[in-house]
């Protein structure tokens, strides 16, 4: 049974204090977290410990971080290593994200590289994939977003695809309160299920988490987590909120 999650991606946002507070917050508040069900909390390089001991002991519960370089070490200044990462015990990396693409010329070979770098060293990436509103508006997202999978994802072997998870975030979604529609979203998310089932079978296919993003909100999360295809959620702004983000967890499936 394929897990269902809720990702938290902080991104540049919170001090530490306010961040221990957010965390303080949401693990007072009463979640219902079944067998198959996760909650990963994607956070600040400086807050990555202070997150693990606050998540210390419970159940289903991981940090992850925002990005690593594809590297295993060296005179990169600046850059953080898996093996860093590994060091202090993270298991989750999310790679690929559109703003890294967009601010840090990120390319899909690029993405592969840390993707591979991850999976060597066994911890799960979170590859982000998406289109921009031009693609979207010319209706060829099926293949931009095929070519992402493609040049990023594909050449990993079986054991190695089951333990990636795959985030879908339409660029155009992201931080802009503009929701893609179920439909949109279950239709992305199905195609890209289908893309995986052609190059590694159903049994793989029907394993892989793939997580919707792109404005998820506590007033629209249970509606878009219960399409077929979607398993839960990667959550920008509205992680940030207590409440909402505690909503959205009670409303994975
Ligand atoms: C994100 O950070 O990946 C994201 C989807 O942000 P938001 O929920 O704010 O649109």
């Amino acid at each position: 049974m394929r897990k269902q999650i809720a990702a938290a991606n902080w991104k540049m946002n919170l001090t530490f204090q306010q961040g221990e507070q957010l965390l303080n917050n949401i693990l007072a508040a009463p979640t219902t977290l079944k067998e198959n069900q996760l909650v990963i909390f994607s956070v600040p390089f400086p807050y990555l410990t202070m997150a693990q001991q606050k998540l210390n002991g419970k159940k289903n519960m991981f940090v992850a971080a925002q990005n690593c370089f594809n590297k295993k070490n060296g005179a990169y200044t600046g850059e953080v290593s898996i093996e860093m990462l590994q060091s202090i015990g993270i298991e989750y990396v999310v790679l690929g994200h559109s703003e890294r693409r967009e601010y840090f010329n990120e390319n899909n070979q690029f993405i592969s590289e840390k993707i591979n770098i991850c999976l060597e060293n066994n911890i799960t990436p979170i590859f982000c994939c998406g289109e921009p509103l031009q693609i979207r508006e010319t209706n060829t997202q099926n293949e931009f977003v095929g070519k992402q999978l493609t040049e990023s994802l594909f050449h990993l072997s079986p054991e190695q695809i089951l333990k990636t998870i795959i985030a879908y975030e339409p660029i155009w979604a992201i931080g802009t309160g503009k929701t893609a529609s179920n439909q949109q979203a279950q239709e992305m998310h199905a195609f890209i299920r289908q893309q995986i089932a052609i190059k590694y079978g159903n049994a793989i296919a029907n394993e892989i988490s793939i997580l919707y993003g792109g404005s998820v909100k506590a007033n629209n999360a249970k509606e878009i987590f219960s399409e077929t295809d979607v398993d839960g959620g990667l959550v920008g702004g509205a992680s940030l909120i207590a409440n909402d983000f505690v909503t959205i967890i009670n409303a994975l499936k």
